[in-house]
C-alpha cells in the first residue's frame, strides 16, 4: 500500500517525500488561491523519474458546480490546464473538491455542471489525467458531502471514468459514519482511487473542515487504519506538518501489524 503526504513546499517534492520515507506525495502545482496557470514544473526530470508516486490537488478557487458563469468557466478552464500540468509529471490524478451550488440554489444544476464539465472535455480527447472528486464537510448544498448526493453526482458523471477521493475528516465532520463507508462508498462509485487520511479537530457531522494529526483527532485513530486498509488505495496524509513524520510512523505500524 503506497502512502505519503501533502507537501507544503512544493519546490522539491521528491526530496522531501524521501526525507519522510514517502511512497506518494501530493502537491499543488500553482498557488491554490489564485487562478494562475500552471508552469512547467522545475523538477520535471527528477519527478519521473523517481519511484515516488505523485497526485495533484487542484486549487481551492476551483468550483466546476457553481451556477456563476465567471466562478464555473474558470474553473472549467483550471481544471483542464491543471490535469495537463500533472500529466507532465506523471501524477496518477488531479483532485478536484466536489464544490457547491449557493444557499438556496438547485444543486441538480450543479450536477449538470458537473457534467458538462466532462461532456465538454470528452469532445477535446479527456483530461490529461483522472479527475478524482473529494468528498467535503460543510455546506447544506455541496455536491459531495453526504452520500446520497455523490450517489446524484455520480449518476451524471460516472460513465466518463471519473474517480474518488475519500477525506476521511470531511466525512466524519460533514456528518457520514465512518463504519462501513469504504464499502458504501464503493457501491455508489464502484471505486475509491486515493484516501486522504485525516483525523479531525472537530466532532462529528460540525461541518468545519480542520484535519488533526492521526492520533490527536476525535475519530478513534483505529477507525481510521480500518478505513486504509478497507480502501485499497494509496494514502495521503494531510495532517498538521509538525506531526506528519509521526503519522506515518503510526500508519506503517499499524498496517503491518493488521
Ligand atoms: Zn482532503
Amino acid at each position: 500500500m503506497r502512502i505519503g503526504a501533502h507537501l507544503r513546499q512544493d519546490d522539491d517534492p521528491i526530496g522531501i517525500g524521501e526525507s519522510l520515507g514517502a511512497d506518494i506525495v501530493q502537491l499543488f502545482l500553482t498557488d491554490p488561491q489564485k487562478w494562475d496557470k500552471p508552469e512547467p514544473h522545475p523538477q520535471t526530470e527528477r519527478i519521473l523519474r523517481s519511484p515516488i508516486d505523485v497526485v495533484v490537488h487542484s486549487s481551492y478557487v476551483i468550483n466546476v458546480a457553481s451556477l456563476n458563469n465567471r466562478l464555473r468557466m474558470p474553473s472549467r478552464k483550471a481544471v483542464a490546464d491543471q490535469a495537463a500540468a500533472a500529466a507532465e509529471i506523471g501524477a496518477l490524478g488531479l483532485v478536484v473538491h466536489g464544490g457547491h451550488v449557493r444557499d438556496g440554489e438547485d444543486p441538480a444544476a450543479g450536477v449538470t455542471n458537473w457534467r458538462k464539465l466532462f461532456e465538454r472535455q470528452q469532445d477535446k480527447g479527456g483530461f490529461a489525467v483522472p479527475i478524482l472528486i473529494e468528498n467535503t464537510a460543510g455546506g447544506d448544498f455541496a455536491m459531495a458531502r453526504h452520500l446520497d448526493a455523490i450517489a446524484r453526482l455520480w449518476d451524471a458523471v460516472g460513465e466518463f471514468g471519473a474517480g474518488f477521493c475519500l477525506d476521511t475528516c470531511h466525512a466524519w465532520a460533514g456528518g457520514e459514519e465512518l463504519p462501513g463507508i469504504v464499502e458504501r462508498i464503493k457501491g455508489i462509485t464502484g471505486r475509491i482511487d486515493l484516501v486522504h487520511l485525516n483525523n479531525s479537530r472537530d466532532e462529528f457531522n460540525s461541518a468545519r473542515d480542520r484535519h488533526a494529526n492521526l492520533a490527536t483527532g476525535t475519530i478513534d485513530p483505529a477507525m481510521l487504519t480500518d478505513i486504509a486498509s478497507a480502501a485499497g488505495a494509496p494514502l495521503i496524509l494531510e495532517t498538521p506538518a509538525e506531526g506528519i513524520a509521526d503519522d506515518l510512523a503510526y500508519l506503517r505500524d499499524a498496517l503491518t501489524a493488521g
